[in-house]
């Protein structure tokens, strides 16, 4: 079966499993946190709908798997206002709020930047890694949009991917604050929306166009 004819008949906002006829579900979880109350939601789905568990996605998310197509919509209803599908989402590390290596706050830009995604379409679906520091635990470098703390700013980088093609992504600017950065990230996907072909990851894109022509585009000839 093609892959848009799979889309079309799943259940909205759920995942059909390898096998068939069963799907997964991944409440939503900005930056990977999750309320004591939203966990005995999750954990009272898990028991009613006789789950197999959950499995903690490379994406920060709890995924409740094992559903039959049936009671897709009754489990969604239930986990209510954490059942939202999330094709945009954000990574995070703990960053300079709670570890000793932090050098920028990456939970207070991750949410400022997932705000922003909440407000965009594009092409494709869209993983970003916002990383306190140089040793990257959110994995800035092979996401679509990255940001690294360090000791002058951000480092902001676009087009990496960790998939079956693993590219690092370009450095668009450096030692750039919060607000700065946001303004590039936000230029650099108005070109994507704009330029990229439908599905088109951004990897694919700037290896397309060219990081160069891309640089153009978002500095125009003020390229930090
Ligand atoms: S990237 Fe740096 S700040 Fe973030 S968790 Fe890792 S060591 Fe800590």
């Amino acid at each position: 079966m093609k892959h848009d004819a799979l889309i079309e008949e799943m259940p909205k906002g759920a995942l059909a499993q390898a096998g068939g006829g069963l799907y997964s579900v991944t409440p939503r979880m900005p930056l990977g946190c999750i309320s004591p109350e939203q966990l005995d939601i999750i954990n009272s789905v898990v028991r009613d709908f006789n789950l197999p568990g959950v499995r903690v996605t490379a994406g920060q998310r709890l995924k409740l798997q094992g559903i039959p197509k049936d009671q897709v919509r009754a489990v969604i209803d239930r986990l209510g206002p954490v059942g939202e599908f999330c094709h945009y989402y954000v990574q995070a590390c703990p960053g300079s709020a709670t570890c000793r290596m932090g050098m920028r706050d990456s939970m207070a830009m991750g949410e400022r930047l997932e705000t922003f995604l909440n407000t965009v379409t594009l092409p494709c679906k869209l993983k970003a890694g916002v990383s306190g520091c140089s040793m990257c635990c959110a994995e800035s470098y092979v996401r679509d949009v990255g940001l690294v703390g360090r000791n002058g700013g951000w480092t902001v980088l676009f087009g990496g991917n960790a998939g079956k093609r693993v590219r690092t992504g370009d450095v668009l600017a450096e030692n750039v604050s919060d607000d700065e950065a946001l303004a590039i990230i936000a230029r650099v996907l108005d070109l994507y929306a704009r330029e990229a072909k439908s599905r088109e990851r951004t990897a694919r894109f700037v290896e397309r166009v060219g990081v160069e022509a891309v640089r153009r585009v978002v500095f125009g000839g003020n390229a930090p």
